[in-house]
């Protein structure tokens, strides 16, 4: 059966740690969407890892992490990754690499920064890894899929048609240096060194391992709102972060997706520009930026200042709806211990109206948020294993929150190790 850990929000709800806590029971963890764009952070025993490319399970050696075919895969930055965790005494991990996956090249790496350039103050705060360029080529039919680095009569015909267009733009758009035909060439002939041992079809690997009743975990990169299509476009990534995808990007019939555990954090935070209902500033913000996550919201990637806010009901509700959420796992609870009152957002005024429904984004630039503030806790809520054991005005916290977003919150992290987890019976599951 398959699993699959998404977003409910803008990304870093701590999907990384709910894989890797979930991993442990699975066979197979899947990258379907996204590239090394974001990342996830994961602790355990090896040390404290940032991951942008492999799977947050890679470090078991029971399981198989894979590259699905709907991945935008830095092969450079796989290999590197893989290097960086052997390096950490981590046991080599099993990798496979769908052949239909796509790569990102050294030229949308650039061309992402020469946009962004060129786009100044109206740029969208990319982070420059260049999954823009590389999704946009990749449904103008002019991307390269890994298959066919072993196919040099193929290269040798493709690098000058696609060479040819890119030119034109680096150099009447951009005012920047050609692409080298024959520098490309040798490129990809080094990527196919580096990648060949992974290579592999991984719809039908999957296939088995279904038949054979494995487990398959799906991780999913960002959040519902950052999807293209249902997300706060176009301050959005490039490919779906929906677990829908999944079954796209992965190469699975959708019908085999049972569970999907949707991650929502106790408070928000966001990268890059766009609307953020719920977004504090000051002295407020600071605070709660130095506090969060472990050891603060700054991004995996960029190490740039998170964007804080406090808990969107409204944000939340629809992240989990898009989603078809059957589990809410609720993350960083703890971290909300040293307030003495938590403002959270159950609506949102656009144009004089409230609305518990997410709007489209041109509607949601003018939306004031509606707080409702209920009481804290003034307590280290870390080790704690039961629910009952909580708080009163956590458990509270935890309830309401559940009651506004109408998702069945089972899993409430209090920490984060992989044991700091406590499973809750939820009067919404099914
Ligand atoms: P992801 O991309 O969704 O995996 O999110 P991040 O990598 O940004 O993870 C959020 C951060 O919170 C990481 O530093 C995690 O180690 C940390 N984290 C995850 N769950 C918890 C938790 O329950 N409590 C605390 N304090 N930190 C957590």
């Amino acid at each position: 059966m398959i699993k699959a850990v998404v977003g409910a929000n803008w990304g870093d709800e701590g999907k990384g740690k709910i894989t890797d806590m979930l991993a442990e029971k699975a066979d197979y963890i899947v990258r379907f969407q996204g590239g090394a764009n974001a990342g996830h952070t994961i602790v355990n025993d090896y040390g404290k890892f940032a991951l942008h490319t492999l799977p947050s399970g890679v470090f078991y050696n029971h399981t198989t992490s894979v590259i699905g075919n709907g991945v935008a895969l830095n092969i450079p930055i796989l290999i590197n990754e893989i290097k960086s965790i052997t390096d950490k005494g981590v046991p080599a991990p099993k990798i496979a690499v769908s052949n239909r996956a796509q790569i990102v090249m050294p030229y949308h790496i650039l061309f992402d920064q020469y946009e962004e350039e060129r786009l100044g103050k109206a740029s969208f705060g990319s982070t420059k890894s260049g999954i823009a360029p590389f999704y946009s080529d990749k449904y103008a039919k002019i991307g390269f899929q890994v298959s066919e680095l072993f196919d040099d009569e193929l290269l040798q015909e493709k690098i000058p048609r696609v060479c040819a267009q890119k030119n034109v733009l680096l150099e009447h758009l951009y005012h920047k240096p050609a692409i080298d035909e024959k520098e490309l060439l040798d490129t990809l002939h080094e990527y196919r060194d580096m990648i060949a041992p992974y290579v592999c079809d991984v719809s039908l690997m999957l296939d088995k391992a279904l038949k054979e009743g494995k487990t398959v975990l799906l991780e999913g990169q960002l959040g519902t709102l950052k999807d293209p299509d249902h997300g706060i476009y176009p301050m959005v990534t490039s490919s779906s972060t929906l677990a829908a995808y999944g079954a796209i990007g992965a190469g699975v019939a959708p019908y085999e997706i049972k569970e999907i555990v949707t991650v929502c954090k106790a408070y928000s935070s966001a990268v890059g520009a766009g609307a953020f209902v719920s977004e504090i500033f000051g002295d407020e913000a600071d605070e709660l930026r130095r506090r969060g996550g472990d050891g603060g919201e700054f991004g995996a990637t960029t190490g740039r200042p998170r964007r804080m806010g406090w808990f969107d009901c409204v944000a939340s509700k629809y992240g989990c709806r898009m989603q078809g959420t059957t589990d809410v796992a609720f993350t960083v609870l703890d971290v909300l211990g040293y307030l003495d009152e938590i403002p959270v957002c159950v609506g949102y005024e656009i144009d004089g109206e409230v609305t518990t429904d997410f709007p489209v984004t041109s509607k949601l630039e003018k939306a004031k948020p509606v707080l409702k503030t209920l009481p804290g806790w003034k307590e280290d809520i870390r080790g704690i294993k039961n629910f009952d054991e909580l708080p009163e005005n956590c458990r509270n916290y935890v309830e309401f929150i559940e009651e506004q977003i109408g998702y069945p919150i089972t899993m409430v992290s209090n920490g984060p190790g992989r044991s700091d987890i406590i499973y809750r019976k939820s009067p919404l599951s099914k």
